[in-house]
């Protein structure tokens, strides 16, 4: 058997000296006795996969609406996206793993339905009502609203997890984030998941945008330096490959380039800033990123991405009715909360009632807002 002192030994032993221990951790806002076998951030990570939130990751839109077809990425499929990418990127550069695989399950658990389109109606809403931000959002959800533990609310993570769910979200009077004031610099583990955050979504919505034929493969090849330069690797490797296969490979040609840019560039600048602690690392600001000329072909990509697929009529379509629809059923909400679920009305008394009412919301999947939409809305919809 291996107790949680053996590997957080283990941990000192076999990463490199400016990653995030475990056995430094500053610990939970409520005191729990500690697990016999697992560190701080492998209980952090079993904890998020737990809890409700991260279930409805599933029916969340990155950006195709759920019922647009079952082969497409939800938030969940892409959480575990980012978890793979820094993961490698962790391992290679000696941090720690068990962090980055939390924070990456758990960096999403703040959005709304329906991706971006959902969090600026909220922002919208909420203005002047102490506002919506994804992040601030995803620190309220582990803190407050999950509710698993009859000693506390909230998952009760680590300090330093909670910390990088936060990011770079405002920081303010609020008593939910006044912690973590002023915000320290990032920890390189919190930097990387960053990055393969932005990773994992620029190479997936390739995929789907081009299975979905809003995108056009040979016209991204023709306009973006990586998609020309993963092709060609891929028709070198594989003669006479067309089609999806092609499509395949050329997408594992660009991930795979990427990967190892981020690894090299990082292992670079670490080596030359040279920081003795995780401490160090962070004041040295960012260490952890792409060489110069990926980065500049990272955001070539994501301004044609943006052009062309995020911007493309049918997406703006789905975007401008799931605005609507979350619009209609906030203001309905606010207007008589007696329509609210009696347990949400409770809270309303505590937390205010558009509080509660963007809380309620930011919940949802995408599939039970329509439904909740078709409930409130549809005169032969059963309440
Ligand atoms: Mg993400």
């Amino acid at each position: 058997m291996i107790t949680r002192e053996q590997i957080e030994r283990r941990e000192r032993a076999t990463l490199r000296p400016y990653a995030l221990f475990s056995g430094d951790s500053r610990g939970r806002r409520h005191e729990e006795p500690v697990d016999p076998y697992r560190p701080a951030y492998q209980r952090d990570r079993d904890r998020v996969i737990h809890c409700t939130a991260f279930r409805r990751l599933e029916y969340k839109t990155q950006v195709f609406v759920y019922h647009e077809g079952d082969y497409y990425r939800t938030r969940l499929t892409h959480s575990i996206e980012v978890s793979q990418i820094a993961r490698s990127v962790a391992s290679a550069l000696g941090l720690n793993e068990a962090f980055v695989e939390a924070l990456s399950l758990a960096h999403d658990l703040g959005h709304p339905p329906f991706g971006h389109a959902g969090g600026e109606v909220l922002h919208g809403r909420m203005d002047g009502h102490g506002g919506f931000e994804h992040n601030v959002q995803g620190l309220r959800i582990v803190d407050t609203l999950e509710r698993r533990y009859p000693g506390f609310p909230g998952l009760n993570l680590s300090f330093e997890l909670r910390e990088a769910i936060l990011k770079h979200g405002p920081t303010g009077p609020d008593a939910e984030t006044e912690e973590f004031s002023p915000p320290r610099p990032p920890a390189l583990e919190t930097q990387l998941v960053d990055i393969a955050d932005s990773t994992a979504y620029n190479h997936h919505d390739l995929d789907d945008g081009i299975r979905s034929g809003l995108l056009d493969f040979g016209d991204l090849c023709r306009h973006v330096t990586l998609l020309g330069a993963g092709r060609e690797l891929a028709e070198r490797e594989f003669p006479g490959l067309t089609g999806r296969g092609l499509v395949f490979r050329t997408i594992d040609a660009v991930v795979k380039g990427s990967i190892r840019d981020l690894v090299e560039s990082s292992h670079a600048r670490i080596a030359a800033a040279a920081p003795a602690t995780a401490d160090d690392a962070r004041a040295a600001g960012g260490l952890i990123g792409f060489s110069e000329r990926m980065a500049t072909q990272q955001d070539e990509l994501q301004d044609y991405l943006f052009d062309n697929f995020y911007r493309h009529y049918r997406v703006v379509r789905m975007m401008d009715k799931a605005k609507r629809l979350l619009g209609s059923l906030f203001d309905a909400y606010v207007a008589r909360p007696e329509l609210l679920p009696p347990e949400f009305q409770r809270l309303a008394d505590e937390h205010g009632v558009h509080r509660t009412v963007c809380d309620y919301i930011a919940g949802m999947t995408d599939r039970f807002a329509e439904m909740d939409y078709r409930k409130l809305f549809d005169p032969s919809e059963r309440v």
